[in-house]
């Protein structure tokens, strides 16, 4: 199926590609379901997950670097709706978050580099980023919160936490380095993820969780070894059941990233798309786990978020449906 749905975007001009995966959707050829295992689950599991990162995802971004900070106020410009809408339909997220956001303030120490104790990646390219001269945290403004509002986030990382619905804070790396372990260490990862670690720790947040920065998984081992129990990667169906993978660590399957796509879908359309992805966790009693960056489109955020959270809720109060954060998840595959 996958190859033909390939063959038919190549025989299809650009223009058309976009009627073509709402097809598949209204021939409920997607989301895909994996049929081959029988679920271990009494009903569907929904996750969600957030790559809380502002400015330092877009740092080497190919098509993004320019806008990086832009892109990082516009995240803390939403978060904060983001949280009233998850309130308003008692949804928990994991939020995985960029170590640095914990960070009041951050200073160039002595004249020498910002974060001169952290080691740097080799330059490197991947599809999304390229790293290829200067120092790694050459764009660290080396300033605060109320200056600097696109580069460190502990207010809004406060607000997640206050919330009542039990938001989850993970990881996602301390400064969102490509954790493949083509172009990562494990020396680097270990001190990423400890830096982490210690500044979740000085607020009383134990990280559990992880979403790999730009899907660049690896570096399983380190991982385990630092106390985590789950990570979020791409399966080969959107619907499907964790794993617990060869090193003890849940492997939790994405679904559907929520946000506006470069076709021209209607709001009806993008709604009918992501809750496809919620029923059919229902249905299957599988897990549909939605994941999304916190920048995302404003007008989806008003006109589309709403209407899925609120199928979400539906199912849970019609006993369909948990929605459960990453750890939560692990937890429940684990025992
Ligand atoms: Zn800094
Ligand atoms: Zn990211």
């Amino acid at each position: 199926m996958k190859r033909l749905y390939s063959l038919l975007r190549k025989i299809f001009p650009a223009q058309w590609h976009g009627l073509l995966t709402a097809l598949l959707y209204d021939l409920k050829i997607k989301p895909t379901i994996n049929k081959k295992v029988k679920s271990p689950f009494t009903k569907g599991i929904i996750v969600l997950s957030a790559d809380f990162e502002m400015a330092w995802a877009f740092r080497y971004s190919k098509t993004k670097k320019n806008r990086a900070e832009q892109m990082g106020l516009k995240e803390r410009m939403n978060v904060p709706k983001l949280l009233s809408l998850f309130e308003e339909y008692r949804i928990p997220v994991t939020w995985a978050t960029v170590g640095h956001l914990f960070l009041e303030k951050c200073s160039n120490e002595h004249g020498t580099i910002p974060h001169a104790n952290m080691p740097r990646p080799p330059f490197f390219e991947n599809s999304n980023w390229t790293f290829f001269n200067g120092d790694w945290y050459q764009h660290d403004p080396c300033s605060n919160y109320k200056e600097s509002p696109a580069w460190y986030a502990p207010d809004l990382i406060d607000q997640i936490m206050q919330s009542s619905v039990g938001h989850e804070i993970g990881c996602h790396t301390f400064s969102h380095i490509d954790c493949t372990d083509k172009n990562c260490s494990p020396d680097l990862f270990e001190a990423e993820l400890k830096a982490c670690i210690e500044l979740a720790n000085k607020k009383g947040i134990q990280l559990k969780s992880i979403a790999f920065p730009g899907g660049t998984n690896g570096n399983y081992l380190t991982l385990k070894k630092l106390g985590f129990t789950s990570y979020r990667k791409k399966a080969n169906y959107n619907i499907d059941i964790p794993v617990i993978d060869e090193r003890g660590l849940v492997r939790i399957p994405s679904s559907y990233s929520l946000d506006k796509s470069k076709y021209n879908w209607s709001v009806r359309r993008y709604i009918k798309m992501a809750n496809s992805f919620v029923d059919n966790a229902a249905k299957n009693k599988m897990v549909a786990h939605l994941w999304f960056h916190p920048s995302m489109d404003e007008w989806y955020i008003e006109n589309v978020l709403p209407k899925v959270l609120e199928n979400i809720r539906k199912q849970v109060d019609e006993n369909k449906v948990d929605v459960l954060t990453m750890e939560q998840l692990a937890e429940r595959v684990r025992s």
